[in-house]
């Protein structure tokens, strides 16, 4: 459990391989979903099962595993009434990921995920600082090796305060975003679109633009995810020509339909693999999957280790 082996492995230019969706494969293995907290309850009823995932993700070869912490921020556990237990489930989900680390011989990292999940947008800047700050001091705290940022979903100005918060911790730290196509303009936005047959699009700026702004605030890793698996490839292209640091994809499958992760156009194994690929070859090093993507996924990628 330390970070050190996933920095070698990207000073050498190897590959790392991210685990996949928690939220997506605790339901497919039956856990027990929460309307407002989608899978983010699982660590409190369910915690057999969240360790399941974890080590289902080991075993197909992921070098980081995920806290299951997306959907537990502050402001959506203030905004369900959980507020007095925010920091009690996130030390608690974050010490299920450790112990299915350690369970291991192999080296394991475990990424804290610090997200955007509830009503960020509604509230302004200076008042989703203090979330922020809160869920990053609480994974920091509870013993995670690093820090992923999933602003994912999110607009520019919160993917800037989420950066803005996170520089004051001392751990290393990536960045996630999501884009979607804007066919009219045929352009790629930052945004999210989780399947382009399925769901609805919600665009913001140019995705080169707002990665021009991320990337001159964050020099630590940025990964494309949550996104459409159609439209990763050419954003990890735009990333790669944009961002020094290093660069990684991990996009969805499926969508998003409270309180169910929707299982669509669904792709095999192989599949996965052919674009992981693509990523890799254009410069992608961290590789994973995000919701609706599972253990065969992953296992199917990890060849490129
Ligand atoms: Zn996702």
């Amino acid at each position: 459990m330390s970070y050190q082996y996933v920095k070698e492995k990207l000073d050498n230019n190897s590959i790392v391989i991210l685990d996949g969706g928690n939220g997506g494969e605790l339901e497919q293995i039956g856990a027990k979903m929460d309307n407002d907290l989608w899978a983010g309850k699982c660590a409190i009823d369910d915690p057999d099962k969240l360790f399941q995932v974890h080590e289902n993700y080991i075993k197909s070869g992921a070098d980081v595993i995920t806290s299951n912490t997306y959907a537990i921020t502050p402001i959506s556990m203030k905004e369900y009434g959980y507020e007095e237990f925010t920091q009690e489930w996130n030390k608690k989900t974050v010490s299920i990921a450790l112990k299915a680390a350690a369970s291991t011989d192999r080296e394991i990292a475990v990424a804290g995920s610090v997200s955007t999940s509830g009503s960020w947008d509604k509230l302004t800047i200076n008042e989703i600082k203090p979330g922020f700050t809160e869920q990053l001091r609480i994974l920091s705290d509870a013993g995670v090796d690093l820090i992923i940022l999933e602003a994912m979903t999110s607009k520019d100005e919160t993917v800037e305060s989420i950066i803005e918060c996170s520089s004051k911790i001392d751990l290393p730290i990536w960045l996630s975003i999501s884009c979607a196509m804007n066919n009219e303009k045929r352009k790629l936005m930052h945004g999210y679109q989780e399947s382009v047959t399925n769901s609805k699009a919600q665009f913001y700026d140019y995705l080169e633009n707002s990665l021009i702004k991320f990337s001159q605030i964050h020099k630590g890793p940025i990964l494309i995810a949550h996104s459409d698996i159609k439209v990763t490839n050419d954003a990890v292209k735009i990333l790669k020509r944009i961002h020094k640091g290093t660069v990684g994809a991990y996009p969805n499958n499926g969508y998003f339909q409270k309180p169910n992760w929707k299982l669509v156009d669904d792709i095999s194994p192989s599949t996965y693999l052919e674009e992981a690929k693509l990523w890799v070859s254009n410069g992608a090093q961290i590789v994973g999957g995000c919701c609706g993507v599972g253990p065969e996924k992953i296992k199917a990628i990890s060849v490129l280790k």
